[in-house]
């Protein structure tokens, strides 16, 4: 896939509750904050004859008036940034918000009011280069956003030949859901950055369901060969919190070869109150999916808890 055949796909986009009310045959969106945008490489993979759809339910905003223990920013990600576009949190890794822009909108997204227009990386390079390079503890950089694979080829590889310059820095991690949601986006060229960088890579998808495994990404992500690939989930009501769906999604991963990493407890972010999960029914799945696959396809439960880390739940 080239450069060119993957920016003519991301034009492809629904908008708004119009377009997506015609494409979905529905009358259910609406109009929220938090715009709609869904790519049809996404859209075509709903099934719309069905309401319930396990993937039109995590773009179609949720409204609730239960904004009780809810709020803008639950991570507080704002106040783990010494420099603008870098959050330190954890003391061998930086994060970098390395775009502003998703390939589509998680109507649960807990950086659905992250203040990107200030907290840009490579806007902020000069402060961010000499901040990495006082901290020679960090021996990895995180690439996320946003969603850093939204940059073209040549600024992503601009930036990692920059992150290649830290003698310190050894391993390079990109969090992304453009690549499963818009599987065009795997190019030739972003096989060669990522085959030819001298950081080991870790490349986390986030896939919350089975069915967004489409033929076309298990096809591109075999081409990732040196890369380690590992995946993130948020449990949420109505997608995945129950135990076929879980299950599933597990084996499917496995399928493609990528292990499941993590299981999200959402993070409250107003407007995403509808895809609560609680404690107990998270401790119950978990435990049920343990009992039924082998322990490398088990995620680790955890909330993340905004100052400090993660806590795991089991
Ligand atoms: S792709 Fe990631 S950062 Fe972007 S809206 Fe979805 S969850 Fe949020």
């Amino acid at each position: 896939m080239s450069e060119n055949q993957w920016n003519q796909q991301a034009r492809k986009v629904l908008k708004g509750a119009q377009q997506s009310n015609v494409f979905f045959n529905t009358q259910a969106f609406t109009e929220v904050k938090f715009s709609i945008k869904i790519p049809l490489e996404y859209a075509n993979l709903v099934d719309v004859n069905n309401p319930n759809d396990p993937l039109l339910r995590q773009v179609m905003p949720q409204v609730s008036n239960d904004k009780s223990d809810y709020s803008l920013s639950p991570l507080q990600d704002e106040d783990n940034s010494p420099v603008d576009g870098l959050i330190h949190k954890y003391p061998n890794r930086v994060l970098l918000i390395a775009s502003q822009v998703c390939a589509i909108h998680c109507q649960y997204c807990f950086r659905q009011n992250f203040d990107y227009t200030q907290h840009d990386a490579l806007s902020n390079w000069p402060e961010i280069e000499r901040y990495i390079s006082e901290h020679q503890e960090i021996n990895e950089v995180i690439l996320s956003g946003g969603d850093p694979l939204s940059l073209s080829d040549g600024k992503l590889e601009k930036l990692i030949k920059k992150l290649e310059n830290f003698q310190h820095v050894r391993s390079l991690r990109i969090h992304s859901r453009s690549i499963v949601v818009m599987p065009s986006r795997m190019t030739t060229k972003l096989v060669e950055i990522l085959a030819k960088t001298r950081l080991k890579v870790v490349l986390v998808t986030h896939i919350n369901h089975a069915n967004e495994i489409s033929d076309e990404f298990s096809k591109n992500i075999a081409n990732i060969a040196n890369a380690t690939l590992l995946n993130q989930s948020v449990l949420l009501k109505g997608v995945n919190d129950d135990l076929n769906s879980l299950k599933a999604l597990s084996l499917k991963l496995f399928e493609v070869g990528i292990l499941p990493y993590y299981l999200h407890m959402l993070d409250k972010v107003e407007g995403a109150q509808n895809y609560f999960v609680s404690d107990d029914k998270a401790v119950q799945l978990h435990q049920q999916l343990q009992s039924q696959l082998s322990g490398y396809l088990v995620p680790k439960l955890v909330r993340d808890s905004g100052l400090s880390s993660k806590t795991w739940l089991l």
